[in-house]
């Protein structure tokens, strides 16, 4: 399970960085972490291993932050980084439940902790 959000949380976060880097190369709207990212790509088009290498970079300097409940570095649905999401808890003294909402889009997931 966790393999899987993480592959679906990286792919995701992969054709985002490209999606910046083709198409948007002068947007203003690039956050502070992929602008680092974006400098450091090769003029061509770089392979998934190097993508993955200036992630896993961004990860060990803490340039990137996952939500440290679910993993998500962003909303699956519209990309909002994962510090934007809103937190819920229910429970009683045996079982605690966290909802993390995105406040863009509404997606939203739930651990038991
Ligand atoms: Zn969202």
């Amino acid at each position: 399970m966790i393999e899987l959000v993480l592959g679906t949380v990286i792919g995701g976060t992969i054709s985002w960085v490209v999606t910046h880097i083709y198409y948007q190369k002068s947007s203003n709207e690039i956050p502070d972490w992929a602008k680092q990212l974006v400098e450091k790509l090769p003029q061509s088009k770089p392979s998934e291993a190097e993508l993955l290498e200036l992630f896993q970079q961004a990860l060990n300097t803490g340039e990137i932050v996952p939500d440290p409940l679910l993993g998500h570095v962003a909303c699956p649905d519209c990309k909002a980084p994962a510090s934007d999401f809103k937190d819920k808890s229910f429970g009683d003294e045996y079982h605690t439940i966290i909802v993390k909402s995105c406040p863009h889009c509404g997606w939203n997931d739930h651990a038991e902790l």
